[in-house]
């Protein structure tokens, strides 16, 4: 059986000034940095596309 599955949280780091956010991995909408608003994730009906660093999981 495939186990249900759940989002992750994932620190992200941004290409565009280097500001780590941490970006939950299915998000409903696009999610942009919050320093300089450049696009961090895309939504894509499953695990985001991260556009940015991914530096690592979120416990
Ligand atoms: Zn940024």
């Amino acid at each position: 059986m495939i186990p249900q599955p759940r989002g992750r949280f994932l620190k992200v780091k941004c290409e565009d000034c280097g500001g780590e956010q941490i970006v939950f991995d299915r998000p409903a909408t696009v999610v942009v940095c919050l320093v300089c608003g450049a696009t961090l994730a895309r939504p894509s009906g499953g695990v985001a596309e991260i556009e940015g660093e991914v530096l690592g999981a979120v416990e």
